[in-house]
């Protein structure tokens, strides 16, 4: 058969060492060709050498011909030389030549090629050599090169034994294939026709036609091309070399993902290929190269004289996360600053808010400004590294005490301030190249610290502050939307509603100023003192522009990436994608009119009284409109209620029917007032009361609006029971019924919520000196307490506010989501769109494959059709290893 040899047709004349070092490697292949013992490992070193050769012939080394490259080059001509020296040994047969050539054999061949690839990474190719190292070739040679020469050795034996091994590697390749099918993995299509055609031979000249209408798999570069996702890629040039002997092909090329290599099997009879993709990790295009495998499988179309078929993507393993501590793997310090350089110098050092109290020396002013300031939120979501709830920051650092180790606890030491798209590209980009742990965060506020990571990269969003005003638009589906909103991921709902006030529109926002308006809030529901007018927030999603785990950029709404769209409304923040923006929908500002009562019952009797009363009433309340949050101590309760478009006298008579029997109360507000719109009772009530900074933990359920309407003293009985002294608060949110009950909504909230009246809460705070025991204590509790409240809320199939729910929470999955049909299918989309598990976030979609910490996937996971391809590779090596 005639080879086209890679080297030679490619050789730069310009350097007559290259000249020398590819007639070496020809003549390396025809005497391996030649020889007569230890054929097949002279071949594959050979084809390995090769490959090399093949990656040295593409590039332009006269750019980079520096003396380190002249040292290099020199060395692997000697080695060469070497190469063939040791290959013409096996020229010469006979037993005696026999015994003596294969004595120490595969250490030696072992040692030329760690040494070869020794050469790959001095010329600055990096190609992984090691994959071409077929064991299963040694294993061959040892027996045909050794037990032919051993008459006593029983042939059946080792027939069995090989026939056992190829019996299992077909199974296992059977499972693999089965597992392919059913996997949902998006094959990748290779075009059945045009000009983009995979596999087409370029190398057939008049001098190899009769060769090539014999066979078909010649040697020499082809061109490569496919389709995925409907886009047409290529055509790539693309190296190829048959062995005609062991019927094995070798090959290297670029494609748009990066620089590959090949290798794989063919078949002259069925005129099939099959091979391997081993893409280089750190080639090409860092979003899309992952230092994955793709598995092609081809087969020869006679008419159209091309290969095609399909190839599947083999993800790369998921693998412990790269941490800030590891300076192994880390970035190393002029990574970052190119980087940065990159972002437009976005790269800041974020600090617990507490640092400057405790900095060598003390800053005592700032340390004074930040006490002053430490329960204000705005403060706290103005820095990189402050959590609202600070415990979750993990710091030593406190204003309380004097810490002398002041650590950076769970903030991460760096962070990217984005203000445009392309820095969260840029991101995403750098955390795939180099397998960093990610955290998201737009304002801190999330209760189970989900904003923040020990050893992470931090995205922070918070200065991604775009506003549009869309007057008129058609949706995807065709549906005429008026006054519409686009806005950035780091604004607040506080300056949303400031920003509508001049058009007087309101959007389905949260009570809290500074919770971010499209991260963790919007993309896990979203409740509102508006939702049960207009629904959820989440209900009011058009359309989200995103980043996604890889780097690209995408649409997400009812047309285009639909299953995330879907996932994005409910599934929760910080899982699927990084939401640059969202398009929601407004309404008319609603005149409002609110009923504040701080009251004071003058004992546990009339307390129980008074909470009988108020959730016998409450669906009364509820259906004239009434919406709100109550909170009740040991002591007090107290209530805080607004009607939306509400009339006054339904105000009044509803009210009166609940206070009319507790004049004994102490009443100290008004009880009730109204605002001729949102924003005028939004910047009177609600701006400046959302206290943070504190230690907080909370669990919560959804309280059903059947049972409140019809078992409401078992209701009152159970808050009753719940309620407790000593920095615990159990928190009623009305907040679901009337429009949050829509269940025609396609989106993935809670479906308890839509059966839901309330949403309780029981919350604990602590101090900074108590003791990780007694926290301990605290956080149990919690759960205790919870359980309580579930006996009011469906039992075990009771359901849960992810964003206000016990970090401890053990059933998160059903709890969260609804069910675990509905996790499963969140997670398959996450698995999808976040293959590698990118973003990761404590009880998030598909955490539960990964470790505690978060840094570490769980091997548990066989489900995963990458890993099941993953486990062939180990399963055969194994057994190589094993039978060397
Ligand atoms: C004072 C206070 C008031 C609250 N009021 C309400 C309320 O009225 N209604 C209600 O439903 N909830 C309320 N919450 C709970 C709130 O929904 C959660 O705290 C929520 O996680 C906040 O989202 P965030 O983006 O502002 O916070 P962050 O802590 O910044 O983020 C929360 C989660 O979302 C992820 N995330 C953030 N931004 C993005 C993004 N752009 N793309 C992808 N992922 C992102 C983060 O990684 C994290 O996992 C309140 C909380 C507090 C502390």
């Amino acid at each position: 058969m005639e080879t086209v040899s890679v080297a030679m047709t490619a050789a730069p004349k310009s350097l007559p060492i290259l000249s020398t070092i590819f007639k070496l490697s020809t003549d390396i292949r025809e005497t391996s060709e030649r020889v007569e013992t230890n054929k097949s490992q002279c071949e594959q070193l050979s084809e390995r050498i090769d490959t090399l050769i093949g990656f040295l012939a593409e590039r332009d080394l006269s750019r980079c011909l520096n003396e380190a490259m002249h040292i290099a080059l020199n060395r692997f001509e000697a080695f060469l030389r070497r190469c063939l020296e040791y290959i013409s040994t096996f020229l010469e047969t006979g037993w005696f030549k026999r015994i003596v050539n294969n004595k120490d054999f595969e250490k030696k061949f072992q040692d030329l090629n760690r040494e070869l690839t020794q050469y790959s990474n001095d010329l600055n190719f990096g190609i992984g050599l090691n994959n071409m190292q077929s064991t299963k070739k040694q294993e061959e040679n040892h027996y045909t090169d050794n037990y032919s020469s051993d008459a006593s050795q029983n042939p059946a034996t080792m027939d069995e034994s090989h026939e056992y091994e190829n019996d299992f590697i077909e199974k296992k390749t059977a499972e693999i294939a089965d597992d392919d099918e059913h996997s949902g993995i998006a094959a990748r299509q290779v075009p059945p026709s045009g000009k983009n055609s995979p596999f087409v031979n370029t190398a057939r000249s008049a001098g190899n036609i009769e060769q090539a209408q014999q066979s078909v798999f010649i040697s020499g570069l082809w061109n490569y091309a496919y389709n995925q996702y409907n886009l047409a890629y290529g055509p790539f040039p693309h190296q190829l070399v048959f062995n005609s002997t062991t019927r094995k092909l070798h090959g290297y090329g670029e494609d748009n993902v990066g620089q590959y290599i090949l290798n794989g099997t063919f078949s002259e009879e069925n005129r099939q290929m099959e091979m391997t993709q081993s893409y280089q990790y750190g080639t090409g295009n860092p979003t899309l190269n992952l230092g994955h495998q793709d598995k092609m499988q081809l087969n020869w179309n006679a008419q159209r004289k091309i290969f095609e078929g399909v190839a599947y993507s083999n993800v790369q393993e998921r693998r412990c996360r790269c941490l800030s501590n590891n300076s192994s793997c880390w970035p190393n310090a002029s990574v970052w600053q190119t980087f940065n350089e990159s972002i437009n110098g976005q790269l800041i050092f974020p600090k617990p808010s507490a640092a400057v109290c405790n900095s060598n020396p003390p800053n005592v002013n700032a340390c004074i400004t930040v006490t002053e300031k430490w329960p204000n939120s705005f403060w706290r979501s103005e820095q990189a590294g402050a959590m609202q709830s600070a415990h979750w920051e993990n710091s030593s650092c406190s204003i309380f005490f004097n810490s002398t180790t002041c650590n950076q606890g769970s903030v991460p030491i760096l962070a990217v301030n984005a203000t445009l798209p392309e820095h969260v590209q840029a991101t995403l980009q750098l955390v795939n190249r180099y397998n960093l742990r990610l955290v998201i965060k737009t304002t801190g506020h999330d209760f189970s610290g989900r904003s923040t990571a020990n050893g992470a990269l931090l995205l922070w969003l918070h200065h991604m502050k775009n506003f549009t005003f869309i007057n008129n638009t058609l949706s995807c589906t065709g549906e005429n939307i008026s006054n519409a909103i686009r806005i950035g991921a780091g604004i607040q709902w506080g300056e949303v509603y400031k920003w509508l006030a001049q058009y007087n529109l309101v959007a389905i926002g949260g009570a809290s100023s500074t919770v971010g308006a499209s991260g963790g809030f919007l993309q896990g529901g979203g409740h509102s003192l508006l939702s049960r007018w207009k629904g959820f927030a989440a209900d009011q999603v058009i359309e989200y522009d995103v980043i996604m785990a890889d780097g690209r950029r995408q649409t997400v709404n009812s047309c285009q990436n639909v299953d995330l769209f879907w996932a994005l409304r409910g599934g929760g923040g910080g899982t699927f994608a990084v939401v640059l923006s969202v398009t929601l929908r407004t309404y008319p500002s609603p005149s409002m009119i609110s009923c504040i009562h701080f009251l004071k019952p003058p004992n546990n009797t009339r307390y129980a009284s008074f909470v009988h009363h108020f959730v016998q009433l409450l669906p009364t309340l509820a259906d004239s409109g009434w919406a709100g949050y109550f909170y009740l101590t040991m002591e007090t309760f107290t209530l805080v209620f607004f009607l939306p478009n509400g009339n006054n006298d339904i105000a009044n008579t509803t009210i009166n029917q609940l206070m009319n029997n507790f004049t004994d109360f102490n009443f100290k507000q008004p009880a009730y007032h109204s605002y001729p719109t949102f924003i005028s009772f939004f910047v009177k009530i609600l701006e400046s009361s959302s206290a943070t900074g504190n230690n907080v933990i909370l669990g919560s359920r959804l309280i059903p609006e059947i049972i409140i309407r019809n078992q409401p003293n078992q209701v009152a009985d159970t808050f009753l029971q719940v309620k407790d002294g000593n920095g615990s608060l159990l928190i009623g949110h009305l907040v679901a019924g009337g429009k949050a009950s829509d269940t025609t909504q396609n989106n993935s909230i809670n479906p308890a919520w839509r059966t839901a009246l309330l949403h309780m809460i029981y919350a604990r705070s602590w101090n900074d000196s108590t003791s990780i025991e007694d926290q301990e204590k605290l956080a149990k509790l919690v759960t205790e307490k919870v359980e309580i409240l579930q006996t009011i809320a469906g039992g075990s199939q009771s359901g849960s506010y992810m964003n206000e729910a016990d970090p401890n929470e053990r059933d998160w999955q059903q709890k969260f989501f609804g069910s675990l049909e509905i996790y499963n299918r969140l997670k398959s989309i996450k698995d999808n769109v976040d293959p590698n598990g990118i973003f990761q976030c404590r009880q998030c979609i598909g955490s539960d494959d990964w470790s505690i910490d978060l840094n570490c996937p769980k091997i548990s996971n066989g489900n995963k059709c990458y890993l099941v391809i993953q486990l062939l590779l180990i399963v055969m090596s194994f057994l190589f290893n094993f039978k060397i």
